[in-house]
């Protein structure tokens, strides 16, 4: 624990000077600029008081914030259990990796993450000296790590089953394998769907895991692979007048899938 806390200080003053001058609401700390505009402060500040600068929220060694009730609370917490320990090299990563998929900040954000392992899953939890349980939110058998959640477990399993042949991807529940397989995708229109596809099933998986947890909510591996089915074809559409050529070369690509 000791350890864990005298890791963070330093970093978090570099990231953040020592976040005593930093609004949390007003200044610009986070991928997510303003904060009032991307929590919607308008209406509530779940009880965050409108003058809380990022130091006052931060108790030791952990952050004092309501339990997330949307997927933009959510990301702020994401963040924060992260920043403390990104480095500048890591910020540079981050961006290079930002110009290779596609989607929302969001599922950028959280892609980086995933691909840097920096998501705050229960045995990275357990690392830092948290009390959790460590059992994965989606089968309930297996410890929760990021190779688990999204590969080894029988759900996040089921689900890259399926993507993987829709992507004309071969089957892999090794993280390394997976990783060579997208970046050897040489068709540049299969190359955007499959990193959709894979931004999605991160995102989709993510936010599973987070439902589970937060709001005992469950979906079924059927509803989970339609879900992202449905979005990717929204995705393709979205861009029919913008890049019309990729769009309908995609959209081919996905109504061929096996
Ligand atoms: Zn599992």
């Amino acid at each position: 624990m000791i350890k864990t806390r005298s890791q963070i200080h330093p970093l978090l003053r570099r990231r953040l000077g020592n976040g005593e001058t930093t609004s949390f609401w007003v200044d610009n700390w986070s991928p997510f600029g303003n904060l009032q505009d991307f929590l919607g402060a308008s209406t509530s500040r779940f009880g965050i008081p409108s003058t809380a600068t990022v130091a006052s929220l931060y108790d030791q060694d952990h952050w004092l914030l309501p339990p997330a009730r949307s997927e933009n609370q959510l990301a702020i917490q994401v963040h924060l259990t992260t920043v403390t320990l990104i480095d500048e090299q890591d910020h540079y990563e981050w961006e290079v990796a930002g110009k290779l998929v596609l989607g929302t900040a969001l599922e950028r954000f959280l892609t980086w993450l995933v691909m840097h392992n920096r998501c705050p899953t229960r045995d990275r939890l357990l690392q830092w000296g948290l009390e959790v349980d460590p059992k994965c939110l989606l089968c309930n058998s297996s410890n929760e790590s990021r190779n688990h959640l999204f590969f080894d477990c029988s759900f996040g399993g089921i689900v890259w089953r399926s993507i993987s042949d829709w992507c004309q991807l071969q089957f892999t529940t090794t993280w390394d394998a997976l990783i060579d397989q997208l970046h050897a995708v040489r068709n540049r229109n299969l190359r955007r769907l499959t990193l959709l596809a894979f931004q999605g099933t991160i995102y989709w998986i993510w936010h599973e895991r987070n439902s589970r947890l937060h709001n005992q909510t469950f979906k079924t591996t059927d509803i989970f692979i339609s879900t992202i089915d449905k979005q990717l074809r929204n995705r393709i559409q979205s861009f029919r007048h913008s890049n019309t050529r990729a769009s309908s070369a995609m959209s081919q690509l996905w109504f061929l899938r096996s």
